[in-house]
């Protein structure tokens, strides 16, 4: 199918593309890569009046650190994301989740932000803004502001964003070195959207685990964390009876769609089989790290 017509705005700057949005009167749409907006305009699932063209706005290409922080500017590419150096070296969880991430051309073009802001609970880069405490830099014609990723994610492809207000960056955590991490993913094809996933951090020290993070995708509304069980694991050693414990009331804790890919049972017990390998690879990870 064909979209249904609209008008082109390429803006020049940030400030241009707030007040093209505005001037839109709450009809108009950013686009960054177009890989999940063009297919719902394809499908005319969203008919917006006006499109913001953003990939003409100088700065908002590069992946930088900030402190001990690494910001995402709006215009950073999945392929970005996936080669990019310091990510390799400073979050290596999120290296390796890339490499699940769609198709060459759709990482060719599609954006870390523009993944984000839609929101889908079935991908990558709204989980792992959630486990790495992503902060959302957002301008409008009223300022700025920040909105922390777990009070940015409304509900299924809804965010807090107003219809004005564009994404310039994301700032997410770089993991102090040793961290062991865990990353599991269950996809039909590899490059399709996922069933589900489930990432995972951790430190060891003195032989029991702290800093546990517990990110889970398509196993619900939205992407989430696991704050229950991220605490059971807390200041313990995981062997395999606190393992069994908390995949249970993991389990328990889940209340997961049924829809036309998998049954509500189906996700809960993936997520289950997900979490025990991730939490496990980064417990072992965790080791090494404190051994080194
Ligand atoms: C065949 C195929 C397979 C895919 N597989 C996967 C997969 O396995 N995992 C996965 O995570 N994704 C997958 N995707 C989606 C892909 O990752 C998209 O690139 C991503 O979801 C959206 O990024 P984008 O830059 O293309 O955003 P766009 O499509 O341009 O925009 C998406 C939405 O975000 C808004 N938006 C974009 N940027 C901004 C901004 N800076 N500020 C405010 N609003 C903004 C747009 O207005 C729109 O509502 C797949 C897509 C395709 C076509």
């Amino acid at each position: 199918m064909k979209p249904a017509s609209f008008d082109y705005v390429r803006a020049e700057s940030a400030e241009h593309a707030v007040q093209a949005l505005a001037a839109a009167g709450g009809d108009g749409k950013v686009i960054a890569g177009g890989q999940s907006l063009m297919p719902m305009m394809n499908f005319r699932l969203v008919k917006p009046s006006v499109l913001v063209d953003i990939n003409r706005i100088p700065g908002l290409d590069a992946v930088q650190m900030r402190g001990d922080r690494i910001v995402l500017g709006a215009l950073v590419r999945h392929r970005m994301t996936a080669t990019d150096m310091l990510i390799q070296k400073h979050i290596p969880v999120l290296h390796h989740a890339m490499k699940h991430v769609a198709h060459l051309t759709v990482r060719n073009r599609g954006t870390f932000c523009g993944s984000v802001c839609h929101a889908d609970p079935a991908a990558e880069m709204p989980m792992m803004s959630l486990l790495l405490n992503g902060a959302v830099h957002i301008v409008s014609p009223r300022g700025e502001r920040t909105l922390a990723a777990q009070d940015f994610f409304v509900g299924s492809l809804v965010t807090a964003l107003e219809p004005d207000e564009l994404v310039t960056e994301i700032e997410i955590d770089t993991l102090p070195a040793g961290t062991g991490w865990g990353f599991e993913e269950f996809a039909r094809r590899h490059g399709d959207y996922a069933l589900a996933a489930v990432a995972v951090t951790m430190q060891r020290r003195d032989g029991v685990a702290s800093d546990v993070r517990i990110g889970l995708m398509g196993v619900g509304e939205m992407p989430m964390r696991a704050p229950q069980i991220e605490a059971m694991l807390e200041v313990r050693e995981i062997d395999a009876a606190l393992l069994d414990e908390a995949i249970d009331a993991l389990r328990a804790s889940l209340e997961p769609n049924s829809d036309l890919n998998a049954s509500a049972d189906y996700r809960r017990h993936l997520a289950g089989v997900l979490a025990r390998r991730a939490i496990s690879d980064a417990w072992a990870r965790a080791e090494k790290g404190a051994a080194a």
